[in-house]
């Protein structure tokens, strides 16, 4: 699904992110990337995004060379794809269901659509209780849920968790893994960053380890080893 060919980006002479990457992530993985702050963790994720751009090299979605795409493929690319965040980047002015109403809207999706997806939505992450609560009056838990929720209502193919669990407690962070773990066996792919080593045991699937912004380890069988 997602192909990275000698990919290396260098921000500055003092600041290479990435040293010619190779990584192959297929449809339906949950790849968990670990790594030392600084290893080029985001900076991954960016490329994915496009958000960064490579300074050497190339990333594939599927066929398609994704630096290459003018603003509107990229925006129908991007909306293949869920991303969440450490800082959630929830809507504050808008409660748990409109936060999900309005990524269906920018979809182009019916008000009837928007009606009966959000509160199936909102069940799939247990905040069923939760939709008319706005994010201020949300536990960092159900924040990062409600997250997760709008990344994955338009049916994105790949969902991208760049540091989910890092603002969360332990019990918080176990029900956001045990949920991207829920969307991965509903068939979607996940890439994970973290540095949480219980969150990639508890996960037990491929784990890329970076360091430098290079690739040193690439293990099926979730190890954390640094
Ligand atoms: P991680 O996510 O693993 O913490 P990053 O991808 O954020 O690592 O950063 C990798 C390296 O690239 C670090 O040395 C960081 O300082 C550098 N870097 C990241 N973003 C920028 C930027 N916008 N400008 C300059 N250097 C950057």
């Amino acid at each position: 699904m997602i192909n990275f060919k000698k990919v290396s980006k260098v921000y500055s002479k003092d600041s290479v992110a990435l040293r010619d990457i190779d990584l192959i992530i297929s449809s339906g993985e949950f790849l968990s990337v670990v790594g030392h702050s600084g290893a080029g963790k985001s900076t991954l994720i960016k490329m994915i995004l496009a958000d960064e751009h490579p300074t050497e090299g190339a990333v594939f979605f599927e066929s398609v060379d994704i630096h290459k795409l003018g603003n509107k493929d990229l925006t129908n690319l991007r909306r293949r794809i869920g991303a969440v965040f450490q800082d959630f980047r929830l809507l504050s002015n808008k409660t748990a269901y409109e936060n999900i109403a309005f990524a269906m809207e920018a979809a182009g999706k019916t008000d009837e659509e928007i009606a009966s997806d959000v509160p199936h939505v909102l069940e799939l992450v247990d905040l069923a209780n939760k939709l008319d609560h706005f994010p201020h009056q949300m536990s960092g838990g159900e924040k990062q849920r409600l997250a997760i929720a709008r990344a994955i209502i338009n049916q994105p193919e790949l969902i991208i968790a760049d540091e989910p669990t890092g603002n969360l407690d332990p019990v918080n962070a176990f029900e956001v893994i045990q949920i991207l773990k829920k969307i991965n066996d509903l068939g979607t792919t996940v890439i994970l960053t973290t540095h949480n080593r219980g969150v990639i045991e508890s996960i037990g699937k491929r784990v890329v380890t970076m360091e430098k912004g290079k690739i040193i380890r690439d293990d099926k069988d979730g190890k954390y080893i640094i």
